[in-house]
């Protein structure tokens, strides 16, 4: 996500951040790579317009440009800004007066709709599913799916098929019945079953038509959905955002979901789709999986696009992969500066569970950028290391000491390896196993360092 954009803005900040003093001039040099940049990730020109406009105009302030630090001070206004042009609101959403970190802000007395709309291979159905389950593992709801595409037959297939792979209740079909109706039906037999969400599937077409238009209303009409939710492809750039708005002034949207966010390196639907529309980017899609769905945060998405990372999102991913059993073993043992190979076996399994290499890299602060130029660090790698661990003994794996040639030979030839490859695990194990003994002294000393920004 983001990654072309991302390598862009390091470069034009790089370069302020190594000067001292700034002047104006500066500035609008920087602004208008900035401009370039937001440009090559496509988004809309109005949008881009605005922005810069704005960030001038704080940046080149007088208190700014006599600040000790004006490189970070330009750097933080940029945040704040994207945050706004992402729509500073959503963030509270994890609020007690948002919507409490609950996935969508479904108000309204059981079973409440949720329609979901958009064009054909958008990402609507799949959508619909993770949603789908994520208010019934998440929220705790219970959640009833629907297909209103009548026209395609395989679709009504396709979502009862994805129901029962994740384990969320679909309305059995009745043949030849018209989308108003099965609309209709879905909301009585939840009423009945006592479901909390009915999550209504309607028909996409490759464009937006009249035809698709009137059906998508007079379902609206029959069940009036608290949320009405569109569901836009981020690989189509900014047709994505004029999908979004033509869905909104002939239907009126409450929110868009972003999917294929993990194919686009650049960005624009993502950047442009608030400041167009008015509608929040309530969800991205992050991937095929079921699983594969994030919230929308303005403020983490701002901080992985400048390099600051994305702390929380990782910490939270973190949560939800790592046994909390494990995670504290690891953590006493850490303070002891204990860190032996079967640890970093496990952690290296935790990594891969974790979505790999790249993805943990990305929301770490300024490891974007580092693992650039790294491209041993992929997932090929991390499952070689664990092949090699794999391979010595239990004793081995405790004192790596004892890890003479002949034995570093005997493992290399188990693990399919060269002795070289034995090596660079072991050091890259003593450098972890030194830099978490000087952690655990930090620790001690008050907190971790400070992340910049
Ligand atoms: P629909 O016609 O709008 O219902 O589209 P589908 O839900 O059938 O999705 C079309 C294709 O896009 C399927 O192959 C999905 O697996 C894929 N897809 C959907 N969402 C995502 C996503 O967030 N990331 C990726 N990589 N693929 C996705």
């Amino acid at each position: 996500m983001f990654e072309s954009l991302s390598d862009r803005l390091s470069g034009v900040f790089d370069k302020l951040k190594k000067r001292g003093a700034l002047s104006e001039a500066d500035i609008s040099a920087a602004m208008r790579e900035v401009r370039v940049a937001l440009l090559e990730a496509d988004v809309a020109l109005p949008v881009v317009k605005d922005f810069i406009a704005k960030v001038s105009e704080k940046s080149i302030g007088h208190a700014i440009l006599k600040s000790v630090t004006p490189g970070q001070q330009v750097i933080k206004i940029v945040h704040d800004e994207l945050i706004a042009m992402l729509g500073s609101g959503e963030d509270e959403a994890d609020s007690p007066g948002g919507f409490g970190g609950q996935t969508l802000p479904l108000l309204g007395v059981p079973p409440v709709p949720v329609l979901m709309v958009g064009l054909q291979g958008s990402g609507k159905t799949t959508s619909t599913a993770k949603i789908a389950k994520r208010l019934s593992e998440k929220d705790h709801k219970r959640v009833l799916m629907a297909s209103l595409d009548t026209r395609r037959p395989a679709a009504q297939e396709q979502l009862r098929v994805l129901g029962e792979q994740i384990g969320i209740k679909t309305l059995p079909v009745i043949e030849g019945q018209m989308a108003v109706d099965i609309a209709r039906r879905a909301m009585e037999a939840a009423r009945l079953q006592g479901f909390d969400v009915v999550m209504l599937d309607t028909a996409g077409r490759m464009h937006v038509d009249d035809d698709l238009m009137r059906e998508v209303i007079a379902v609206r009409d029959q069940v009036k959905p608290v949320e009405t939710l569109l569901v836009a492809d981020a690989l189509t750039g900014q047709d994505a955002v004029s999908v979004a708005r033509s869905f909104d002034e002939r239907l009126g949207i409450t929110g868009v979901v972003l999917s294929r966010m993990d194919g686009d390196g650049r960005g624009g639907a993502a950047l442009s789709m608030r400041a167009i529309t008015g509608k929040p980017i309530r969800l991205i899609g992050t991937g095929e999986k079921p699983d594969a769905l994030e919230a929308f945060h303005p403020s983490r998405i701002a901080g992985r696009i400048l390099g600051m990372g994305d702390v929380v999102s990782l910490v939270e991913r973190a949560a939800e992969t790592i046994e909390a059993d494990d995670a504290e073993r690891m953590a006493a043992k850490m303070r002891k500066g204990q860190f032996d190979l079967d640890d970093l076996r496990s952690q290296l399994r935790q990594m891969k569970k974790m979505g790999g290499m790249k993805g943990l890299m990305s929301m770490l602060p300024g490891m974007g950028k580092l693992t650039k130029g790294a491209p041993k660090l992929d997932d090929k790698v991390l499952g070689r290391q664990e092949a090699i661990i794999c391979a010595m003994t239990p004793k081995e794996r405790r004192d790596t000491r004892v890890l003479n040639a002949s034995r570093k030979r005997r493992i290399a030839a188990g693990a399919g390896v060269s002795v070289q490859d034995v090596n660079k695990l072991l050091k890259m194990h003593q450098q972890m196993s030194g830099m978490m003994k000087k952690m655990s002294k930090m620790g001690k000393k008050g907190g971790l360092p400070s992340l910049p920004g």
